[in-house]
């Protein structure tokens, strides 16, 4: 990709999502920017119908198979191609068409569609978190081999990456990852026990999709971060520090080997990671919303709790012996948080799942990506026994 081309040509995977939707925003007030070549969506046929005729991408990809004739049908007097189906998204990401993919899928499903993606040499804009988790060695292996960038969306990863800029040469001591804490800051076991779906669902600070917003009330979601960074700026667990800050201003920070520390703040929107990871290395000007000091006058920080949100202390686990444990936790976790949002499990069982799970399948300490596959496969199997789905 060449980055000073007039107009970057966008795959964006997920773009019925959260961040999919934001991306667009952004993309829609930059004409002169961006351009979209590529939409998918899982189910949400209306929606990506509706993308598909404000922006007129040349192909779209719908997952479920049996929402295919109506996203042809609607599309039939327009120029847009339509493919369904999970192969479809890795041939699509395959593809040549566009300068650069914005991975938004939730969960284990983005992995084969980034790797493509990079094989390509595409850069990769990643919102998606648990690539990372699931197969990060490889994954960023594939990125060097075919000189493909991954600019994190995830606002603290674009936090650390932005604190990095021109600092190449320098060495990172440590990163301090901020977590908001969730809706259930300052809480404890006996008041989880009776936590609900409709109770975990309300963020303070975001607004998110389903999964990543039980992960944040769970704490799962700053462990699989933990990882994503581990990743990305090739650190040791030692090197990793969560701490709690509530008010989700200063998005994450770099101390670095002279003890100085740069952290990047801001309101929280993720529409500001969004754009700085589509358009960089160049910042584009917006209207959002800014933070002023004299609104805010109170940052805090405190240590996570996590003998109460134990999923942090087992991302810790995961961190720190590596192998395919990172990739079985994240699909115990996807099956126990879809679990809880069947109303098939409660909130503190979705920690045991996790945890039995990791206990039971199979470790490997070098995994192939073959391992990952079967590895995502068992654990998967293994936590769906657990709650009979
Ligand atoms: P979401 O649930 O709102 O949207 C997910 C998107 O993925 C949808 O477009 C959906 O159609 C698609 N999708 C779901 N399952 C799929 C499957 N099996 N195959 C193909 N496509 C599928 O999720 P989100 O909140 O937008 O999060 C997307 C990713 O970004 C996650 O990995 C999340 O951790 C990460 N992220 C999100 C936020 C946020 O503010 N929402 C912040 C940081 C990171
Ligand atoms: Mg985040």
């Amino acid at each position: 990709m060449s980055l000073s081309s007039a107009v970057k040509r966008i795959a964006l995977f997920g773009s019925t999502g959260s961040i999919g939707t934001q991306a667009l925003e952004v993309i829609a007030a930059h004409p002169d920017l961006f351009s979209v070549e590529i939409l998918t969506a899982q189910s949400n046929d209306e929606l990506l119908i509706a993308q598909a005729l404000q922006f007129m991408p040349n192909m779209v990809v719908i997952g479920d198979e049996k929402k295919y004739p109506r996203v042809k049908e609607a599309l039939q007097a327009t120029s847009v191609k339509v493919f369904a189906g999970e192969r479809s998204l890795e041939e699509v990401a395959s593809l040549d068409s566009y300068d650069l993919m914005l991975a938004a899928i939730v969960g284990y499903a983005g992995l084969k569609p980034t790797l493509c993606a990079l094989r390509q040499g595409k850069a990769v804009a990643l919102a998606n978190k648990e690539t990372l988790v699931v197969a990060g060695d490889i994954v960023m292996r594939t990125a060097l081999e075919n000189r493909a960038p991954i600019i994190p969306v995830d606002s603290e990863h674009s936090a650390i990456f932005q604190c990095l800029v021109g600092e190449t040469r320098n060495k990172i001591e440590k990163i301090i990852l901020t977590a908001s804490g969730g809706p259930f800051l300052g809480r404890k076991t006996n008041y989880l026990v009776n936590v609900k779906k409709e109770h975990a669902l309300q963020h303070p600070n975001w607004t998110m999709g389903a999964k990543i917003t039980i992960d944040s009330a769970t704490l799962m979601n700053k462990g699989l971060e933990m990882i994503e960074a581990k990743w990305l700026f090739n650190l040791r667990a030692h090197q990793i520090q969560v701490v709690v800050h509530p008010q989700s201003i200063i998005h994450s920070m770099v101390q670095f080997e002279d003890g100085s520390i740069k952290a990047q703040m801001g309101l929280p929107d993720m529409k500001l990671p969004i754009q700085y990871a589509m358009a960089f290395p160049q910042r584009i000007k917006n209207d959002f919303p800014r933070y002023d000091f004299r609104s805010v006058k109170n940052l805090s920080f405190e240590e996570p709790d996590v003998k109460t949100f134990r999923n942090l202390a087992l991302a810790q686990e995961a961190l720190e012996k590596g192998g395919n444990l990172a990739c079985i936790m994240n699909a115990a976790n996807e099956i126990a948080v879809y679990a809880f949002l069947k109303n098939r499990t409660n909130f503190l069982e979705m920690t045991e799942i996790i945890e039995r799970t990791m206990q039971s399948v199979p470790f490997i300490a070098q995994p192939g990506l073959e391992d990952y596959f079967e590895s995502d496969a068992a654990a998967r199997t293994f936590a769906a026994d657990q709650v009979n789905l």
